[in-house]
């Protein structure tokens, strides 16, 4: 239950003052937005360097999570926190009521230990900017709350910091499943299935983008890629490598008939259906004198649809059983869900690349047809209509120990304005906006759909090599 908060009915009489009772333009609106942005711009880029310097992996931001509620307590917003752990979401009616609309940014940081600014201890590190995407949701929040233009929306803004974007310590997020902390590996996969995304409409967010990664200052991608991940134990029998190798069965070269059968499986694969798999070997055996016995393989399956994903993944299966029963070993094969391929929305990208360029100019508006990458927005586009567009603003390669914020009117404070500006598109007018992007959206899954889907992922498969033809 959320209320009006009291700075928004003193904010709301100084609208009607301001605009003698008439309603203001959207780009008066966007214009107030703005000039509150910039107002506590030291606010939004201080935030963004303090994240920076304490980084923490997903589903453990709990520090994070503090400092974007201390900034919805500053614009006055209600707020409920925990959520998937530690999700916080702060909610801003309305005038009128209308569309949900959520704007989000993501918590969590990456493993990368020799960044310079990596947690010495864990080894988090921004390196994807994520610290940009809170500091963004921080300053869309303090502008739109600020303004005081609510009451001339129809609908209502979601303020959404997410947990667990990145896929990593999959061990320990296995461990979250297994005690029944989590039922899922990430952040959004997490709140739909909790619900707390039942009451939203359709979602935006920015990235940040360096020239290394995406040479204009802003674009996206029409689509990205969904991928499945395998963890694969080969187990033989141990022997002397030397003596007597006839008594060994030899898991590392199930495991190599593996890899090789799954590469032969990639004259099979569509073009357009961008399939990627990369498998590595983990273990390869323990000593060199021993027929190894047990023989660790890991490999993502990303495609771009949630169908040739699944098709790509059976074939792995295939390949993997066919080595298993060419050496007469075990195999165990352990497949999780990563995430569903990302279709981001394109009446939401129109208004992203009409903002974004109005505040970063025209040239270098980059718009690729598909990405072989994975996000877990690609879960909630399937649900609803998303945007995960790139804005520029850092420098270095992505996931490396160079990427940081190089400038931060472009990394920290674009974003916000960005996002405040998208917010006042769909809900001012009358919703006009949401309401067409929700009238031309095509879901790929029905809520329920989706959550058979992903957890029909989840599969332990013990295969017998050595029995499986009789
Ligand atoms: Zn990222």
């Amino acid at each position: 239950m959320f209320l009006w908060s009291q700075s928004s009915i003193i904010e709301r009489k100084w609208w009607l003052l301001l605009y003698d009772g008439r309603m203001p333009s959207i780009a008066e609106l966007k214009q107030a937005c703005g000039t509150e942005i910039d107002r506590h711009r030291e606010r939004i880029t201080s935030l963004g360097e303090t994240i920076m310097d304490a980084p923490e992996l997903g589903f453990k931001e709990e520090n994070t999570a503090a400092l974007i509620k201390r900034v919805f307590d500053e614009a006055g917003l209600p707020y409920q926190d925990g959520l998937a752990l530690t999700g916080v979401k702060a909610v801003l009616r309305g005038g009128a009521p209308g569309p949900v609309v959520a704007l989000m940014g993501e918590l969590d940081a990456l493993l990368v230990s020799d960044h310079p600014r990596a947690n010495r201890s864990t080894g988090a590190a921004h390196a994807c900017g994520h610290n940009a995407q809170i500091a963004g949701l921080a300053g869309a929040a303090l502008g739109i709350a600020k303004s005081g233009i609510a009451p001339h929306l129809a609908g209502t803004i979601v303020f959404f910091a997410v947990p667990a974007e990145e896929y990593v310590e999959i061990g320990y997020r296995l461990g979250l499943v297994r005690s029944g902390k989590t039922s899922f590996l990430c952040g959004k996969q997490e709140l739909i299935k909790l619900g707390h995304f039942d009451d939203v409409d359709m979602a935006v967010m920015v990235h940040s983008s360096s020239p290394e990664f995406l040479p204009g200052k802003a674009g996206l991608t029409a689509s990205a890629n969904g991928f499945l991940a395998k963890s694969i134990r080969f187990k033989g029998r141990a022997a002397h490598a030397g003596v007597a190798p006839e008594q060994g069965v030899n898991a590392l070269d199930a495991a190599t008939l593996a890899l090789a059968a799954i590469n032969a499986q990639r004259t099979t694969f569509r073009d357009e259906d961008c399939v990627r798999v990369h498998p590595i070997i983990t273990k390869g055996g323990d000593l060199v004198n021993v027929v190894p016995s047990d023989v660790h393989v890991e490999t993502y399956v990303r495609a771009r649809t949630p169908e040739a994903l699944l098709d790509a993944a059976t074939k792995v299966d295939r390949a993997i059983r066919g080595a298993a029963i060419a050496m007469g070993c075990t195999v165990e094969i352990e497949t999780v869900p990563g995430n569903l391929p990302l279709r981001n929305d394109t009446n939401l990208a129109r208004m992203f690349r009409d903002n974004s360029t109005q505040l970063l100019g025209t040239d270098g508006f980059t718009e690729y047809p598909h990405s072989g990458g994975s996000t877990d927005a690609g879960d909630l586009s399937q649900i609803m209509p998303v945007l995960h567009p790139m804005m520029t603003g850092a420098k270095g390669n992505v996931h490396s120990p160079d990427w940081h914020i190089a400038d931060p009117e472009c990394g920290y404070v674009m974003p916000a304005k960005t996002l405040a500006m998208m917010a006042v598109d769909l809900l001012a007018n009358g919703a006009e906006g949401a309401r067409k992007v929700l009238s031309e959206f095509q879901p790929g899954f029905s809520k329920a759909e989706y959550l058979r889907r992903q957890e029909s992922v989840f599969r332990t498969e013990v295969f017998d090599g050595a029995s499986a033809l009789g």
